[in-house]
């Protein structure tokens, strides 16, 4: 049985470099030989392959998988990161606003404490908008990084 000890390895990983012609002369004998003997890896080798007649040219390369995995993934991540940072970002300012509003229509507070309460506000805000730039320069750079690898 030693001689067919590489051959049990399952080759799942290899077989869309196999399809793509991607795989050195060796490689793909150990992977053909394999899928004569496995019925599981055989299997999955023609789902690859009607996988690619069904996508055309697009290459099945698993590195192409991951990437489109990857990008699946960190695009509905990142959807759902931008939609937390609006949602907080509009409620701390919608709740300091009315906050403010409150504070600056209210008899009991002198003039003073109204305009240290309006520095005090208009620094917050200022945080919020230069936080909020430096998302939006980070989720492009991340998109950018995405496409790029
Ligand atoms: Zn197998």
């Amino acid at each position: 049985m030693a001689q067919t000890s590489r051959q049990d390895e399952h080759v799942g990983e290899l077989l869309s470099g196999y399809i793509d012609d991607e795989l050195t002369q060796q490689v793909r004998q150990r992977v053909e030989r394999h899928c004569e003997q496995c019925t599981e890896c055989s299997t999955q080798l023609e789902r690859f392959q009607s996988l690619k007649v069904e996508i055309g040219d697009a290459s099945l390369s698993r590195r192409a998988n991951d990437i489109w995995r990857e990008n699946m993934e960190s695009n509905g991540i990142g959807t759902t990161r931008n939609i937390g940072w609006i949602l907080l970002i509009g409620g701390i300012v919608l709740a300091t606003s009315i906050a403010f509003v409150l504070f600056l229509i209210s008899q009991s507070v002198s003039g003073v404490e109204k305009l240290i309460a309006a520095a005090i506000y208009g620094g917050l805000l200022l945080l919020l908008v230069s936080v909020w730039r430096q998302r939006v320069i980070e989720s492009k750079t991340d998109r950018y990084k995405d496409v790029d690898i």
